[in-house]
């Protein structure tokens, strides 16, 4: 069906699927096929009627042609019979017994032969004078039929017919009479009466019903015994004045007969020699039933159709839901992504800004640590000038008086004294620079922040650097370290110049004993998360000022050639700016214990770092 030959019902349902309600579709739907019915029933009606009428016409052609037979048969017998010399005879002797009787005998013959009802033969006034029933109760031998119009028309010689009933018989009749002649003389009167009782039934039990009617449109002959002898039309005077003269019917006043076009279907045919119309009249009901069966299908198939195109609809309208559903969900839940993503790039857009803020106040803070730091390590410095101007000027005032002293030497021509004397000041300058080259650790400042950095490589590195001086004192090395690598906050060098640094101090106190030298290194994170790398040895400790002094910048118990006393207070000041602390200790069992606690790490990628050049 194309879309413009929808209904408009159906149309305003598919754009509007939610308001309209279901039943008024189907309702308009319903009265949209039922007026369907309509046309339907008007082409059954058309159709059965002409079916019925076709029929009935065709009976009709046969009853007139079998009536017509009928008639025709009888209506020259008359004629014929009248040459017969025994009627004759009769007629000019009727009181010659013999002759009457030939004649009886004559006319029940042939009505014998011929089916007739009755031939009876009348003198000219009406008297009938032999019969062909001359034998039975009911002869109409000596009985005047003068009344009748075909004795009145036959007599003044012209052929007639009469239907009647017959007034001894009582029996429906259609007469033939014709006048007997001797040449141009009338003698009497010739009558055949045919019984037309047979001819009142169609054949075969059909519904349809027969009439046939007069010329005065009164039923002489019909299926229906209630409709015999009733007027089909209204009767004039004349007709009712001919009508009670010549007594065709058992009743003088016939009765009105009204059929309905309504109740019957009608197919007539005028036999124009008797002046009757024949009819056949089927009933409507004929028409009715088929048409009834028809719309009870007609309508049993619409209401198929209906259902179909309910079901349809119903199926379209749910899938219309389900669509609008879908899309509805879909539309919330893009709007709650959009709602979301617009939710998330706000708080990425503020995590940026904190994060920056926290960078920028984390470079603030480092930049104040280092500050601090480097305020520290000049307040330091500051303390140490004392002593480091002392330690630089003991030398000085040495190397002063070597310088001296050589000049003299070489004066005097010694000059393998003041080459002497040049080796030591050599040696003092040596040491001059070593002690400002450790200065340089507190006022450098670091450039970079502390990062990853694996502690085993880095006690691994510090070791090798000193390798052969362990190997020369034959230090066993106990080593507790875990196999994973442990990640923590310092400087690749840095680190590294600790843990030397520290290394050194152990074997430097290991060489003041004998052999066993035994050197544990172990290491582990804390509770709190920060790890924890211990260096015990077994040599003789700390002396009790050195634990409380250790940390002091040119604090020594070594000879001058060995110790300047600046380890341990570079490797404090490294560590606290690291944010780690050292801890030194003698071991309850002798030796001294340093401890290093540094903060923890993420895993980094290990490789060494370019920092802390000097
Ligand atoms: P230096 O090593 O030049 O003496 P340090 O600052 O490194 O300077 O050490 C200061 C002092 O701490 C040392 O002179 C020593 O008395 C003491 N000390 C350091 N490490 C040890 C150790 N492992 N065992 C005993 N004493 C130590």
């Amino acid at each position: 069906m194309p879309a413009d030959s929808l209904p408009t019902a159906v149309m305003t349902f598919s754009l509007n699927p939610f308001r309209r309600p279901r039943w008024r579709t189907l309702v308009l739907l319903a009265l949209l096929l039922a007026s369907l019915l309509w046309p339907i029933e008007h082409l059954a009606t058309r159709y059965y009627r002409e079916r019925v009428a076709e029929q009935s016409a065709q009976t009709l052609e046969l009853y007139v042609a079998n009536l017509r037979g009928t008639l025709r048969r009888y209506e020259a017998l008359p004629h014929i019979m009248g040459d017969l010399p025994a009627l004759r005879g009769a007629l000019r002797a009727a009181e010659d017994a013999d002759s009457v009787n030939a004649a009886n005998q004559l006319l029940e013959r042939v009505r014998r032969q011929s089916g007739a009802d009755v031939i009876y033969l009348m003198n000219p006034a009406g008297l009938t004078l032999a019969a062909s029933n001359w034998s039975e109760y009911d002869a109409f031998v000596g009985r005047n039929f003068a009344f009748r119009p075909y004795f009145r028309e036959a007599l003044a010689g012209r052929p007639a017919q009469f239907f009647g009933l017959g007034t001894t018989s009582g029996k429906r009749g259609y007469y033939f009479a014709t006048a007997v002649r001797d040449g141009h003389e009338v003698l009497g009167v010739l009558v055949v009466k045919v019984d037309l009782d047979h001819t009142e039934t169609l054949l075969g039990s059909t519904p349809e019903q027969l009439l046939v009617t007069d010329a005065q449109g009164v039923v002489i002959l019909t299926s229906r015994p209630e409709w015999r002898f009733r007027a089909t039309r209204e009767l004039s005077g004349a007709e009712r004045a001919e009508i009670a003269a010549n007594l065709p019917y058992p009743t003088q006043q016939p009765q009105p007969l009204a059929l309905s076009d309504q109740d019957w279907l009608r197919q007539s045919q005028l036999l124009a020699e008797t002046g009757w119309t024949a009819s056949i009249l089927a009933p409507r009901s004929l028409v009715e039933r088929p048409v009834q069966s028809v719309m009870a299908i007609a309508a049993a198939t619409l209401l198929a159709i209906l259902l179909l195109l309910a079901v349809l609809l119903q199926r379209r309208r749910h899938l219309l839901e389900r669509l609008a559903l879908d899309a509805r969900a879909r539309q919330e839940l893009e709007q709650r992504v959009a709602e979301r993503t617009e939710d998330l790039v706000a708080l990425t857009e503020r995590l940026k800004r904190e994060v920056l803020e926290r960078e920028q106040a984390q470079q603030e803070l480092v930049r104040a640590q280092d500050e601090v730091v480097q305020a520290g390590k000049l307040s330091a410095l500051g303390t140490m000038s004392a002593s480091i101007s002392h330690e630089l000027n003991q030398p000085l005032a040495a190397i002063r008086s070597y310088a001296d002293n050589a000049g003299v030497l070489l004066d005097h021509g010694r000059v393998d004294d003041a080459r002497g004397n040049l080796r030591l000041i050599s040696e003092l300058t040596a040491r001059m620079a070593s002690i400002i080259s450790h200065l340089k650790a507190f006022a450098r400042r670091d450039r970079k922040a502390p990062e990853s950095v694996a502690l085993q490589p880095a006690l691994d590195d510090a070791l090798a650097l000193l390798a052969s001086q362990r190997r020369a004192l034959q230090v066993e090395l106990l080593r507790d370290l875990p196999e994973a690598t442990l990640w923590v906050q310092a400087g690749e060098t840095r680190l590294r110049q600790v843990l030397g640094n520290l290394l050194a101090n152990a074997f430097d106190a290991l060489s003041e004993k004998a052999p066993p030298r035994r050197l544990w290194i172990s290491a582990q994170p804390l509770a709190d998360g920060r790890i924890s790398l211990s260096l015990r040895d077994n040599g003789p400790g700390f002396t009790a000022e050195a634990l409380a002094r250790a940390r002091e910048p040119f604090f020594t118990t070594k000879t001058t050639a060995r110790g300047l006393g600046l380890g341990l207070a570079i490797c404090d000041t490294l560590t606290h700016a690291l944010g780690g602390e050292l801890l030194l200790a003698n071991h309850p069992q002798g030796g001294a214990l340093v401890t290093l606690n540094l903060l923890p790490a993420a895993t980094g990628i290990g490789t060494q770092s370019p920092e802390d050049c000097p």
